[in-house]
């Protein structure tokens, strides 16, 4: 697909792609440089401690998902 980026160097992500992702308005997004492209990607929060972003709880801004949120219960009850 060829998009044309405008006056304000702003191209429109297609509907279509969005929704495959689950992008929704207002979403946060990474946008970063590799060699000569420009990558996109919703920026889903991720553990903490093993990056997994099935994210089950958040304490003091840091995210933390199922498995770890059991491992860390664990090791404070010993
Ligand atoms: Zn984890």
């Amino acid at each position: 697909m060829i998009k044309k980026i405008d006056k304000l160097g702003r191209v429109v992500l297609p509907k279509g792609f969005r929704n495959m992702l689950g992008i929704q308005i207002g979403d946060p997004l990474n946008v970063d440089v590799q060699g000569d492209r420009i990558t996109i990607s919703p920026a889903r929060k991720r553990c903490v401690f093993c990056g997994s972003t099935r994210v089950v709880a958040s304490h003091r801004d840091k995210e933390v998902c199922a498995d770890c949120l059991e491992s860390l219960k664990r090791s404070a009850s010993e």
